[in-house]
C-alpha cells in the first residue's frame, strides 16, 4: 500500500487463479490485497479431479495450445511442490467399439511429444491379461495404454500460493466479500465486508482483478453494477469416493459409450475417487450438489470396467463443483473450451478492471504470468517473471526426493507413526517440522481430534494457513474429514472457536 493508503491490486477471489496472481504480483513488488468471501479454495478449486494434466481428451477438440501449455506445466509445478504434486501413471483400456487403438496411440504419441516431458515416463502398451492393472477389471479388456500425468492436492495448492503471496507482502483476507466497488477516477474504492463480524472496510486500489471463478459474472453484475453480463458457462462436475477398488498405484482412464471419459484414481490411501460428470448448471455455484442421475451415471460407467461393480451403497463421500468455462457457444457442456480468456478494460484515467474467464488448475501459473503482463501494461513494470523455478512453501526439496524427506523427518521425530509422519510431509513438506514444533512425544502434540489430527497441527493451520472452522481443517487443509466422525468434528469446531477468541482477547490486551 502506498502512503495514501492505496494498493496496486485488489484481487477478488481466493481460488487458484486469485491466489496464483496475488503470489506472482506480490513477488514482483506490487502491493496486493486479496479478498475471499469464504475460505481459500472453498469454490471450484477444491472440487476438481486433482490432476495436473495436459488433458488427453482436449486433443479431440483441437485445443493444442492449451494441451501443450498444460503438458509443459506438469513438470514445472511438480518440481515446485513435490510434496503436494506427484507423478501418476494412467491405464487407458482399449474398449471394442469405442475409440480405435490407432487413435489412442496417436493421441498419446502427441501427448508424449508436444509438452517438453523430461522426468515423466513415456507411454507404453500393456497386455492386460498379464499386467496387474488388468486384475480388478473385467476380462474383456485385453489391451491398454499406460501414460503419465501428475496428481495435485488442489486445495493445498491454493493455500500455499496464498501463503507465499503473504510471505511476499500481500494482504490475504478470508471470509471477506467484496460487496461493491466503484471507480473514483484513476482508483477503485471497494467495500469489503467481513462475513463473520459484519464489519465493513474500504479498500482503495489502482486496479482490480476479478478472479471470482463461477461468480465472475455475478461480481461484474452485482459488485460492479454491470447489466447483461454473460461470459461464462457454468458446468457442473461431480465425483464419488468409494472404498479402495484396487491396490495398484496407477489410476484408470475409462472411455464411456457417450463419448465422455471418467477417471478412477487411488485416493487418500484407502479410497478410490471416481469422476467426473459434465452438465450445464444454472443455480448458485455455492449450492451445487451431486444429483441422483450423476450418481447412477458414475456407478454405471465405472461398473462397465470393474469386475466388481460400483454400487450406490459403496459411496463414502461425494463432491460437486462448477466449472466457470468461457462461453464459446459450444453446444455440449463437455465440448466448451477449457482454455482461459483474460479481458481487460480501463486505463487512460479510468481505473483498470481485469477479468478471468475459464482456466484449469494446471495452467494457473501461466495464467498468472499472462495476467501480470496485462497488469504491467497498466501499472508499469516492476519485477520479472519468477515463479517458474520458485518452490512453493514446503516444496524446497529435490523433485524426486520425497521418500528421503519422509525418512529424514521420521528420523528426527521417532515418536510419530509411519503413516502420520508420511502424511505430514505430504501436506507440509519441509515445513512438517514446524507443525510438530518442539514436541518430543505424541502427548506433547496436544489434544487429539481423531485420525492422527492433533492440536499442534490445528494451531499451525490457524496461525499460518487462515483456517478458521473445522471444515477448513478437515476438508480443505487436510482430508481428515473422511476419517473423523461427527462428534470429533464438533469438538474440533468448539476448540477452534475457543482458541480464536482467546487469541483475540490476548491481542486486545
Ligand atoms: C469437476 C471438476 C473437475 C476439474 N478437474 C480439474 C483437473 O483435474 N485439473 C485441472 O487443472 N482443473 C480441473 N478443473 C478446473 C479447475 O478446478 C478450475 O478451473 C479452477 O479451480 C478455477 O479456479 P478459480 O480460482 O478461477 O475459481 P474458484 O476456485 O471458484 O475461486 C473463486 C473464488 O472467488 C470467491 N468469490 C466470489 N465472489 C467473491 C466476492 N464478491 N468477494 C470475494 N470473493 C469472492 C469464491 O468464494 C471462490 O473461492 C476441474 C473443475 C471441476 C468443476
Amino acid at each position: 500500500m502506498d502512503a495514501a493508503g492505496i494498493y496496486d491490486i485488489l484481487v477478488i477471489g481466493g481460488g487458484i487463479n486469485g491466489c496464483g496472481i496475488a503470489r506472482d504480483a506480490a513477488g514482483r513488488g506490487y502491493s496486493v490485497f486479496l479478498a475471499e468471501m469464504n475460505d481459500l479454495a472453498s469454490g471450484t478449486s477444491s472440487w476438481s479431479t486433482k490432476l495436473i494434466h495436459g488433458g488427453l481428451r482436449y486433443l479431440e477438440h483441437y485445443e493444442f495450445r492449451l494441451v501443450r501449455e498444460a503438458l509443459m506445466e506438469r513438470e514445472v509445478l511438480w518440481s515446485n511442490a513435490p510434496h503436494i504434486i506427484w507423478p501418476m501413471r494412467f491405464v487407458l483400456p482399449h474398449h471394442e467399439g469405442l475409440r480405435p487403438a490407432w487413435l489412442l496411440r496417436l493421441g498419446l504419441f502427441l501427448y508424449d511429444h508436444i509438452g517438453g516431458r523430461k522426468l515423466l515416463p513415456a507411454t507404453k502398451t500393456l497386455d492386460m491379461r498379464r499386467d496387474p492393472a488388468g486384475e480388478p477389471l473385467k476380462p474383456l479388456y485385453s489391451r491398454a495404454f499406460e501414460y503419465s500425468d501428475c496428481w495435485v492436492n488442489d486445495a493445498r495448492l491454493v493455500v500455499l500460493n496464498a501463503r507465499d503471496a503473504a510471505d511476499h507482502g500481500a494482504v490475504i483476507r478470508t471470509r471477506s466479500r467484496v460487496a461493491s466497488a466503484q471507480r473514483t477516477g484513476e482508483h477503485w474504492q471497494a467495500v469489503v465486508e467481513n462475513r463473520r463480524t459484519g464489519t465493513k472496510e474500504t479498500v482503495r486500489a489502482r486496479l482490480i482483478v476479478n478472479a471470482a471463478g463461477p461468480w465472475v459474472d455475478d461480481v461484474l453484475a452485482s459488485t460492479l453494477g454491470r447489466n447483461d453480463v454473460h461470459n461464462v458457462r457454468l458446468v457442473q462436475g461431480s465425483h464419488i469416493v468409494v472404498a479402495k477398488k484396487f491396490d495398484d498405484p496407477r489410476a484408470y482412464f475409462f472411455q464411456n459409450r457417450d463419448g465422455r471419459i471418467i477417471f478412477a484414481i487411488p485416493y487418500e490411501e484407502e479410497y478410490t475417487l471416481i469422476g467426473t460428470t459434465d452438465r450445464d448448471y444454472d443455480g448458485e455455484p455455492g449450492d451445487v450438489a451431486i444429483s441422483e442421475a450423476e450418481i447412477d451415471y458414475l456407478c454405471e460407467a465405472a461398473s462397465e470396467y470393474f469386475a466388481e461393480p460400483v454400487r450406490r451403497e459403496d459411496i463414502v463421500w461425494t463432491y460437486s463443483g462448477v466449472r466457470p468455462l468461457f462461453d464459446d457457444g459450444a453446444s455440449k457442456a463437455q465440448e466448451a473450451t477449457r482454455d482461459y480468456v483474460l479481458r481487460s478494460e480501463g486505463g487512460e484515467g479510468k481505473a483498470p478492471l481485469l477479468n478471468i474467464f475459464g482456466g484449469k488448475i494446471t495452467t494457473y501459473r501461466r495464467l498468472a504470468e499472462a495476467m501480470l503482463e496485462k497488469i504491467e501494461g497498466f501499472l508499469g513494470r516492476k519485477g520479472k517473471p519468477w515463479t517458474m523455478s520458485a518452490p512453493l512453501p514446503g516444496g524446497d526439496f529435490p523433485v524426486i526426493g520425497f521418500e528421503e524427506q519422509v525418512s529424514r523427518f521420521r528420523g528426527e521425530h521417532p515418536f510419530l507413526g509411519a503413516a502420520h509422519a508420511r502424511r505430514l510431509v505430504r501436506l507440509y513438506g519441509t515445513k512438517a517440522a514446524r507443525v510438530v514444533g518442539l514436541a518430543k512425544s505424541t502427548a506433547e502434540l496436544g489434544r487429539h481430534f481423531g485420525a492422527d489430527l492433533y492440536e499442534a497441527e490445528v494451531r499451525y493451520l490457524m496461525a499460518n494457513e487462515w483456517a478458521v472452522t473445522a471444515d477448513d481443517v478437515l476438508w480443505r487443509r487436510t482430508k481428515r474429514g473422511l476419517r473423523v466422525g461427527g462428534e470429533e468434528a464438533a469438538a474440533l469446531e468448539e476448540f477452534m472457536r475457543g482458541a480464536a477468541s482467546r487469541e483475540e482477547a490476548a491481542a486486545a490486551e
